[in-house]
């Protein structure tokens, strides 16, 4: 049988196609990509033509099969997505699993990921790491997928769009408080690239005072709760230990 390569792309500096990616992309037969126009542009830029398979959301479950039957032949295929990472917060993951199933080889070629792109600039604690993609689009929706993470512990990594970024970064500071740190990482890899950090309270005011920064990609990056109640907790010892002076 063939192997199924999950082949990442960039998220936006076309200069992060790794030379591995670029030579996979040409050895496989065809390359199931997300949204097939995109794809052929994004292949144009390296001087590829290659046969594209369209696989999103709403044909993924039914193409599973037979391009599972395609590397059972023999075929050897790519899957990519629009940008980044397939599978992370992008369609694949019922096709991997399907050929995981059949006992298809499935081998990653790893490269751009926007939440690990931001974490490793974003100057929060990354030994532990939430990720929880998007949010729900509607204000309720999301409030109640947020209300459970205010106590979480380790840092959290959202994916956010343009027309939300505004609301998100509102309902974090009524949610998870207005003086928790977070980091806003905006267009990585582009000739916009932001990357702010500073209290939910002081992003908000920011980001809602300045259109500029409501434009692009955002990844959302928030510290886990507990580090101004473990300075607390400190504090409290310190007290206690004075305290202890003072008795008999
Ligand atoms: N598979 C991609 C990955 O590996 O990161 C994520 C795909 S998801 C559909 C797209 C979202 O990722 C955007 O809405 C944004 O939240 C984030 N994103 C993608 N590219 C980005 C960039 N260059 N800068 C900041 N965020 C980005």
């Amino acid at each position: 049988p063939g192997t199924l390569h999950v082949i990442a792309t960039p998220i936006g500096n076309l200069g992060d196609l790794s030379p591995r990616a670029l030579d996979t992309l040409r050895a496989v037969s065809a390359i199931c990509a997300e949204d097939t126009r995109h794809t052929r542009q994004m292949l144009a830029h390296y001087g590829l033509e290659r046969p594209l398979v369209a696989l999103h959301e709403h044909n993924e479950e039914q193409l599973a099969e037979k391009l599972v039957a395609r590397l059972q032949a023999g075929e050897s295929l790519g899957l990519v997505s629009d940008a980044g990472t397939p599978l992370v917060s992008d369609p694949g993951f019922r096709l991997v699993r399907a050929a995981r199933a059949a006992g298809i080889a499935v081998s990653p070629v790893p490269g751009a990921c926007a939440f690990v792109a931001a974490l490793s600039v974003a100057g929060l604690p990354s030994d532990r790491l939430v990720f929880e993609g998007f949010l729900p689009a509607k204000g309720n929706a999301r409030r109640e997928r947020l209300a459970p993470l205010a106590t979480e512990t380790r840092t959290l990594a959202f994916y956010e769009s343009a027309h939300r970024i505004e609301e998100t970064l509102a309902d974090m500071a009524t949610i998870f408080g207005g003086q928790r740190r977070a980091v806003i990482a905006r267009e990585l890899t582009k000739l916009f690239e932001t990357v702010l950090d500073g209290t939910l309270e002081a992003l908000q005011a920011r980001v809602a005072a300045d259109p500029n920064q409501r434009k692009g990609e955002f990844v959302v990056l928030v510290a886990g709760a507990g580090e101004d109640e473990d300075a607390r907790i400190v504090e409290g010892r310190r007290l206690y230990a004075k305290l202890g002076e003072h008795l008999p």
